[in-house]
């Protein structure tokens, strides 16, 4: 999935903890309304966004090559330590995802950050 509104609201419901509310009232929905009242914050473009994806406990590594950019998410400090002493077989619940450099580094790494937190969490992506 590229970086993109998309990608943003999937992020806000899966990880954010945002609740959509288009059933009831579709205009004020943090999601999906698209008005002056709520705006969603660019998480997979804007890298100050993107450092707000998180949760605690997380651990997050990243490793740049010259054509991509992986991103492994730990769930606890402890499962960082479980996936040092077992390499290289990652624990269950660990997060890895590698794309290629996009344009602008910032934004992969915007993207990157989204996708390896979705895919932390259980969403489909
Ligand atoms: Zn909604």
């Amino acid at each position: 999935m590229k970086p993109g509104r998309e990608l943003d609201a999937l992020v806000a419901e899966y990880v954010i903890g945002y609740e959509c509310v288009c059933d009831e009232e579709p205009v004020d929905c943090p999601i999906h309304a698209y008005n002056d009242h709520y705006t969603l914050s660019p998480y997979s473009t804007d890298i100050a966004a993107a450092w707000r994806v998180d949760k605690p406990g997380w651990v997050w590594e990243f490793q740049e090559t010259s054509h991509d950019l992986t991103a492994t998410l730990y769930p606890s400090p402890q499962a960082r330590i479980e996936a040092m002493a077992n390499y290289p077989i990652l624990p269950e619940g660990v997060a890895l995802v590698r794309r290629e450099w996009l344009d602008d580094k910032a934004t992969t790494y915007a993207c990157v950050r989204c996708l390896a937190a979705l895919r932390a969490v259980g969403a489909e992506i």
